[in-house]
């Protein structure tokens, strides 16, 4: 319940306005969630999260925008403050972590994936990544971005992503968010294999604090037990 008032109260005070959905609001010194919305058919207004870790004058982003307006958006409130985006990194290959590409790519920007999202977006005629890297882990940012695959869940290529100054891990849609029962839209990812990736995260990262889900509200490491939960719950129900 704390978190669930810390939560809104941080949206009324941090929340940007502007003519798109986006909403970006500050969780720490050099830390903001953005936050973009679609109609999704059979799920309705659907709003999902993302990060954008600024360090100097430098940013680095975690998942684009859902749409091009509010990339778009999203490149204004940088440039309103004078950062230079480095980068911009989809923790998978769906439309709410790498929709907006091509914005991020023509202005200059590199926008990175893993090579099974880059093998995922050619094969559904998406914007494919400027850039690409092998293996399960890899870090950017001067470090303070670690990138980690912890396995298939809500889809075959989700990423997770930690950053160790924060103890904040940002679990994308493989984590679920606590006011929920379901396992949403798993059609391009694995149930099976859902529990096992989620334990393996859960022992990668013992000393998290704050984890983001792909969309809802922040939490902290319950999420993960709370997730593992639901998943099994669900394989169990087949
Ligand atoms: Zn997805």
């Amino acid at each position: 319940m704390r978190i669930a008032i810390s939560w809104c109260t941080a949206l009324m005070i941090g929340t940007i306005a502007n003519t798109q959905a986006l909403e970006i609001t500050p969780l720490s010194d050099g830390l903001f969630l953005h936050q973009s919305e679609k109609e999704v058919e059979g799920f309705g207004k659907v709003s999902a999260n993302g990060l954008i870790i600024v360090d100097g004058k430098e940013a680095f982003v975690v998942d684009t925008p859902w749409t091009d307006a509010d990339a778009e958006a999203l490149l204004e409130w940088t440039k309103a403050k004078d950062l230079t985006v480095k980068a911009v990194l989809a923790t998978h290959w769906h439309e709410d972590r790498a929709g907006s590409f091509g914005v991020f790519e023509r202005a200059g920007i590199a926008t990175l994936s893993s090579e099974a999202t880059q093998a995922l977006l050619r094969q559904h005629q998406k914007t494919l990544a400027t850039h690409t890297f092998s293996g399960d882990e890899i870090q950017y940012f001067g470090n303070k971005v670690e990138v980690f695959y912890p396995g298939a869940g809500h889809a075959m290529d989700n990423l997770v992503v930690y950053l160790p100054h924060e103890k904040l891990l940002f679990g994308g849609c493989l984590v679920r968010e606590a006011s929920t029962r379901f396992m949403g839209f798993y059609g391009d990812g694995s149930l099976p294999d859902w529990p096992e990736s989620m334990s393996r995260l859960i022992a990668k990262f013992p000393e998290v604090i704050t984890v983001v889900p792909g969309h809802g509200a922040l939490g902290d490491k319950r999420l993960l037990e709370h997730t593992r939960g639901l998943a099994e719950a669900a394989l169990k129900a087949q």
